[in-house]
């Protein structure tokens, strides 16, 4: 029996049981999520990482991409270093990972640490794999910002203020601001305890979606100006290339977000944003609605993410990589007018 099956046999409590022993053992520990860090990521870490300097731990946040600037009124956010700004000798004895399905979306930050170390890891994505000692990977929950919550509840761990802003922005953001099918009755009552806690609730929405520099706002402009729609409308595809980021003066960075424009629209069942990268390859962000399973669709390219929204990377060139998607995206649908 897999690692992973072995945790989904055990109850919440023995899993909580388990973290906090191997923190009780822990001095020097890792807090890491995945590449591109989104508000789950970002949120999850802060909070855990506090939870850990409470027990009086050597903590260590570290990030291998830039983080979106929306992202910065989150309280600690410089914390969270660069993996080039460690020595990459920091004698970690434990490694919190959280929201990373694997070892190959946490990039470099793997390199922090060696295989001696004990890890938890906790996850709410359905292609999650069991990564270490402690795995309590729940497909179901809406966010791991909601996941973490519960340890700290179980614990009786304090949610101060600057926690409820973290863990409040984890879910808003991993819920598509409380729109996505894991939003559960569980969710908000965890969101409510959260707003009791400190978190304002129009602050953080204002932060991070209405809170854009003129250099995203141009991006969003031209991304928007490249829509497409494919088989009956039932396709939207935007495009973001290098040209565009260069003409609006914006990074890659700037684009989180913009995929969701893809399901603006009334009829749209799939979505896609495509985004030229500097190494010839191609990132796809995916969305779609009830019924099409995109974390299968990324899986054919190697990538993953949740049954609504997910992403990969095709390793063709700009216009290759979306022949190939659509082409894709076209035997998926199998429908009139694809
Ligand atoms: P986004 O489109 O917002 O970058 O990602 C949507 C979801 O898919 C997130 O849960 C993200 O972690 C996951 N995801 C994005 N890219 C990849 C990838 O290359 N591999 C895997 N396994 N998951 C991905
Ligand atoms: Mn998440």
């Amino acid at each position: 029996m897999s690692p992973m099956n072995k945790e989904q046999n055990k109850t919440l409590s023995a899993i909580f049981n388990d973290i906090s022993n191997i923190i009780d053992n822990s001095n020097r520990v890792l807090v890491v999520s995945h590449i591109d860090p989104d508000g789950d990521a970002l949120g999850t870490q802060l909070a855990f990482a506090s939870y850990l300097r409470t027990l009086k731990k050597d903590v260590f946040l570290v990030k291998e991409s830039d983080i979106p600037e929306k992202y910065n009124f989150l309280p600690d956010i410089k914390l969270i270093k660069d993996y080039k700004d460690y020595n990459t000798n920091l004698n970690i004895d434990t490694v919190i990972i959280l929201e990373c399905p694997g070892f190959e979306r946490m990039g470099k930050a793997h390199n922090l640490f060696d295989d001696k170390v004990r890890i938890i890891n906790i996850d709410h994505h359905r292609d999650s794999s069991p990564l270490g000692e402690v795995n309590w990977i729940e497909p179901m929950r809406s966010s791991v910002g909601e996941m973490v919550y519960e340890y700290f509840e179980a614990v009786g761990f304090n949610i101060s203020k600057d926690i409820a802003f973290q863990l409040y922005t984890a879910i808003l953001t991993d819920t598509g601001r409380f729109r996505y099918n894991s939003t559960s009755p569980r969710t908000m009552e965890i969101v409510s305890k959260l707003i009791a806690a400190g978190a304002d609730s129009k602050q953080i929405c204002d932060e991070v979606y209405y809170n854009f520099s003129q250099s995203t706002m141009k991006l969003t402009a031209k991304v928007l100006h490249s829509i497409e729609f494919h088989c009956d409308g039932k396709v939207c595809l935007l495009s973001l290339t290098k040209n565009m980021l260069k003409d609006s003066s914006a990074e890659m960075f700037e684009s989180d977000g913009l995929v969701d424009f893809t399901l603006f629209t009334d009829g749209v069942v799939v979505g896609a944003l495509i985004k030229e990268s500097d190494k010839g390859t191609t990132r796809i962000s995916l969305r779609s609605r009830d019924g099409i399973n995109v974390a299968d669709l990324a899986a054919n390219f190697g990538g993953g993410g949740h049954f609504n929204a997910a992403g990969c990377t095709i390793d063709e060139n700009f216009e290759d990589a979306k022949k190939t998607l659509l082409k894709l995206l076209k035997e998926a649908l199998d429908g009139p007018g694809c």
